[in-house]
């Protein structure tokens, strides 16, 4: 039974690695699942403490990563051709000593206060208010509306959400726009330090996050719009310090005279969650699969592109981020300061979850699926080089769409440039926990798909035509349309 199993798998394997121009054959050849096991077996090791933004840990795997780069002879495209591209942050601490808030109705009816407990304050500044209108802001289903601008103007606003309300954080920023005094909102409380671009202003409408169920009471029984409580907020400056944090690039040149102006990104996040702050045993999330998979994913394919003597025609970048977890920061800094021009930019391929099968919808062996399947023509490339390499290409009814911001690739394509994020698995068992180890990883398979995403990268980097955005489905309105933008910018 296994043996004529074995045989089964086995015979369309080698047919198809045989009908392959020799080109291809050669890039494939070097993908080895013993590669991504070393890349992955370090990255996601305890001594990288979850490889936090910014940590140690992450310092060390960005020096493992241009190491890689060095020794498999990729030229350096970051600043003064090094490796690194510096990204000036800040790193913001709250005070919480003399903080207080509190919102109350008249005549000693309810109330709800904190000092400093369950409370996350995002400041700009020393703030003092006292005795401010409150107005409650509902966004909890998909009908509901903002109110007028200038109903919120310099009131605080009670706000609350819930994540069934499609375009929430557009909502939100409009809701900012209007310029209230405070926002109160419930949601998850970190007492990590925040990261600020060092070039933004260090200026805003202050936020109040709180995680205190009291609150989410006290809020659901205020009617929406002005209500009759009064807010009072004293909270002390933030201690901002000045860090550096680093994507890691590394570039092969192209061969063609012509097309090599032009690039293919190849991406993933080197971040992850650092240590919980709590709970008990084990507590450094490891990142294995999210995303020291995504990274071996890129570094093996540097090694496969740079270890074979013939170059593909445009030039492939290969480049690891900071800051993904904390909100896209390090490719949102890329996409802000390119190494290369964007509009030379054919296309981005990130990956994540490269290396689980179990995904909790059910085991996805020998399949591969992307966020934005089909919102560019690299979801076609992608079917065709998964045909040939016997691995299928999927589209999630649901996933492939809402995923699409959820990675890398968001980016880029905000910008309009291609860009899309292949994985094997969506959500996996471990995902975000201490338990994202790296012997759970099914390397026989990233192997192959790895190899599958060789072929994509190789065919996106020597067809004539660049990807395109794929207008009729309307979801791709605004990135394509950045895509035009891009395309008449005269440099
Ligand atoms: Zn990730």
């Amino acid at each position: 039974m296994r043996a004529s199993r074995f045989l089964l798998c086995l015979t369309p394997l080698l047919a198809l690695a045989q009908s392959l121009p020799p080109k291809e054959a050669a890039l494939l050849k070097s993908i080895r699942a013993n590669t991504l096991k070393a890349h992955v077996s370090f990255l996601a090791s305890d001594l990288l403490e979850g490889r936090d933004t910014p940590s140690r840990g992450l310092d060390i795997a960005g020096e493992y990563i241009a190491a890689q780069f060095r020794r498999v002879g990729l030229e350096p495209a970051g600043d003064n051709a090094t490796y690194f591209q510096i990204a000036p942050y800040l790193k913001i601490t709250q005070p919480l000593d003399n903080f207080r808030i509190r919102v109350e109705l008249p005549d000693g009816g309810k109330a709800w206060e904190s000092t400093g407990a369950k409370v996350m304050p995002i400041v700009y500044s020393a703030t003092n208010l006292a005795n401010l209108e409150v107005v409650k802001v509902a966004l909890t289903d998909e009908a509901a509306k903002l109110p007028a601008p200038e109903t919120v103007k310099g009131k605080a606003v009670i706000l609350v959400t819930s994540q069934r309300v499609p375009g929430l954080m557009a909502k939100r920023d409009e809701l900012l726009a209007m310029q209230p005094a405070v926002v109160i909102t419930g949601g998850f409380v970190s007492q990590q330090p925040r990261l600020r671009p060092a070039s933004t202003k260090g200026a805003g409408i202050p936020i109040v996050v709180t995680s205190d169920s009291d609150f989410t009471k006290f809020a659901a029984d205020l009617p929406a719009g002005p209500t009759a409580a009064k807010l009072t907020l004293q909270t002390a400056a933030p201690v901002e310090e000045q860090i550096s944090l680093r994507n890691v690039v590394a570039k092969l040149p192209g061969s063609d005279p012509a097309l090599s102006k032009q690039v293919v990104l190849l991406t993933a996040h080197y971040d992850h969650v650092g240590i919980a702050p709590r709970g008990d045993g084990d507590r450094i999330n490891n990142g294995a699969n999210d995303d020291a998979s995504g990274v071996a994913t890129v570094l093996t394919l540097a090694e496969a592109f740079a270890s074979r003597s013939e170059r593909p025609r445009r030039t492939l970048v290969f480049m690891t981020y900071f800051g993904e977890e904390k909100g896209l920061f390090g490719s949102r800094h890329y996409a802000e300061h390119p190494l290369f021009p964007l509009k030379d930019t054919a296309a981005n391929l990130n990956f994540e979850h490269m290396g689980r099968t179990d995904d909790a919808e059910g085991p996805k062996p020998g399949k591969i699926t992307a966020s934005g399947f089909d919102y560019t023509t690299i979801g076609e490339v992608l079917t065709q080089a998964g045909k040939d390499t016997d691995v299928e290409a999927w589209k999630h009814e649901k996933n492939s769409d809402a995923f699409f911001g959820r990675s890398d690739n968001q980016a880029l394509a905000d910008a309009g440039v291609p860009a899309l994020t292949l994985a094997v698995t969506w959500i996996f068992p471990d995902y975000h926990r201490p338990t994202d180890h790296w012997d759970k990883i099914d390397y026989t398979n990233m192997e192959r798909v790895v190899r599958t995403c060789a072929l994509t990268a190789e065919r996106i980097a020597d067809t004539e035509a660049p990807p395109h955005w794929i207008t009729t489905n309307p979801k791709v309105e605004k990135y394509a349309k950045a895509a035009q933008a891009l395309a008449t910018k005269t440099q």
